[in-house]
């Protein structure tokens, strides 16, 4: 998706086009040039850019993707070049997280950790008013916190027990084909656990009791004072709360777990695409750049 959204957050438009299954870095880059100065008319001054996997904000480089096989691309430098404008690069989740500190509601909120929850699951923290990135830019990989020692629970990262493994979409619709032998997606198994679907409304459960187990550690850890989810997923954060509150109550240390909110985020499907203009903002608040206007 590429969209033109100015430094309050606000997104003026957007334009979303399909990638076919393979593709590499070149035409990742040439589509999405193509899409910016379709959408913006050469109105924009400066570029922020959303990558799944690693990259390292400072450089721009986009060290690894998964899926697409893109590696130690400086994806920032090229798009860059190509637009005639300052670009910057980061980690989507991380963006999130940054939208959510300029142009959330957490923008009165010191420590808090964004999670997505969607196919995957992934985290963005903010300490003291930062973004905290950590050594190698992967800071808050939440969705790799250990919550059980379930055999079952094997992860797309090689290890076992990771809470993505037991509480992200596609874990939900696994865990609600083992209960019931039908195949469904997580939105679907959600509108039956409102209609009284009694194994959808405990996969749910389920799947919340680990984000909130997971979410106890982070807690106990960093004593945040709130945890925001976002995703598809995160859009039935009603059917989750009750596991959530549980796995709190059963493991996250009392005075941590006190005063902690957990709520959906407000920037809705758009929160990468608003974190974009969040990354410029930072940039241009840690002077890394300027706008003229
Ligand atoms: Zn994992």
């Amino acid at each position: 998706m590429v969209g033109v959204v100015d430094l309050n957050g606000r997104v003026w438009k957007k334009l979303k086009r399909e990638l076919p299954a393979r593709y590499d870095e070149n035409f990742l880059v040439s589509t999405v040039c193509e899409m910016a100065e379709e959408l913006g008319e050469g109105a924009y001054e400066l570029c922020g850019i959303s990558v799944p996997g690693i990259a390292d904000a400072h450089s721009g480089q986009w060290l690894y993707a998964p899926f697409s096989g893109i590696s130690d691309f400086p994806i920032a430098s090229i798009v860059s070049d190509k637009l005639g404008v300052m670009a910057f690069a980061d980690n989507d989740v991380n963006l999130c997280a940054l939208a959510e500190k300029y142009f959330g509601s957490c923008r009165h909120t010191e420590n808090f950790l964004w999670v997505t929850v969607s196919n995957g699951i992934g985290g963005g923290l903010v300490l003291d008013g930062e973004l905290y990135r950590g050594r190698d830019g992967i800071a808050g990989e939440f969705g790799h916190l250990s919550v059980t020692d379930r055999e079952d629970a094997v992860c797309d990262c090689g290890l076992c027990g990771c809470v993505e493994a037991v509480a992200s979409g596609r874990a939900i619709k696994a865990a609600y084909l083992k209960e019931t032998g039908r195949q469904m997606s997580a939105k679907d198994i959600a509108v039956l656990a409102r209609s009284g679907d009694k194994p959808a409304a405990k996969v749910y459960f389920e799947a919340g009791y680990y984000l909130g187990r997971a979410i106890s550690s982070a807690a106990s850890l960093l004593n945040i004072e709130r945890a925001v989810l976002g995703g598809g997923v995160s859009m039935d954060l009603d059917l989750l709360l009750p596991g959530i509150d549980e796995g709190l109550r059963r493991h996250c240390f009392a005075k941590s777990a006190a005063g902690l909110k957990i709520e959906g985020t407000a920037l809705g499907y758009d929160a990468a695409l608003i974190g974009c203009a969040a990354l410029v903002k930072e940039k241009i608040e840690n002077g890394q750049c300027k706008i003229f206007v």
